[in-house]
């Protein structure tokens, strides 16, 4: 019976990816999220039909073009739905019907819109962060009891405020802006998802996965410049998924020494 619910947490991840983007890219180019209410074409503005709207196979069935004016689309489509299935599928996998999947899947939901709006635009808007944030206080109060609550927010704000205390090093450090705005605010919600230690192993761990990248950049001379919030949210993801707490990561200090 499991299988059956982790296609259906598959499909519904889908759907989520498709709608995400929608918003996503709404939000960074300063449209209205509601109106309209329809899907389009970037290119030629003609209003989706119900065929155009499935996720992943419109795109295969179309070939990857717009129906009207051809215009090749984006992969980045179908490579978005794709991963937000996958990772609805895994985390009803790794953490079935308990509150854990409903903090998984917000910060899985947060990962996939950063990702579009970063690497598209490298902005995260305000609007997703100040949501997400609203809703994963309310769910740690809910999970943790009042004190467990208070003590995640608490953690948010300090993650928050070192965040910010690291972009005025960075910034005296390389005389020009090191951290962005968004980065600052996205380690709020990655305080409040974890321990503070493990939120700031969140900055380490995102920063080694990183380093590579930007140097493999760096070497090909692009003038590209990397963003580094979906970096951060892979970091925490890979501790949430691993089921990483603060008790396994002093044991596994431990094991080091
Ligand atoms: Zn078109």
């Amino acid at each position: 019976m499991n299988i059956v619910y982790i296609i259906g947490f598959f499909i519904l991840g889908l759907v989520f990816g498709s709608f995400f983007q929608v918003v996503a890219l709404r939000l960074v180019k300063g449209e209205s999220i509601l109106r309209p209410k329809y899907s389009y074409c970037p290119s030629c503005h003609h209003r989706l039909g119900a065929s155009e709207l499935i996720p992943v196979f419109s795109y295969l069935f179309q070939k990857g073009r717009c129906k009207h004016c051809k215009q090749k689309i984006s992969l980045m489509y179908p490579f978005v739905e794709l991963l937000t299935g996958l990772l609805f599928a895994v985390s009803f996998y790794s953490f079935g019907f308990t509150l854990d999947l409903l903090l998984v899947l917000i910060l899985c939901s947060y990962f996939v819109i950063v990702l579009v709006t970063d690497l598209s635009y490298m902005i995260i808007p305000d609007e997703v962060t100040i949501t997400v944030s609203i809703l994963l206080v309310i769910l740690q109060f809910v999970r943790l009891g009042f004190w467990g609550g208070l003590i995640q927010l608490a953690s948010g704000i300090g993650l928050f405020i070192l965040m910010y205390l690291l972009m005025l090093l960075g910034n005296r450090l390389f005389h020009q802006e090191s951290l962005g705005g968004g980065d600052i605010k996205l380690m709020f919600v990655v305080g409040v998802a974890v321990h503070p230690v493990l939120a700031i192993c969140v900055i380490f761990l995102g920063s080694c996965i990183a380093l590579p990248i930007s140097l493999i950049f760096y070497f090909m001379k692009s003038e590209n410049v990397i963003p580094f919030g979906p970096f951060l949210l892979v970091g925490l993801l890979f501790l949430i998924f691993l089921k990483v707490d603060f008790n396994s990561f002093l044991d596994f200090l431990r094991y080091l020494s």
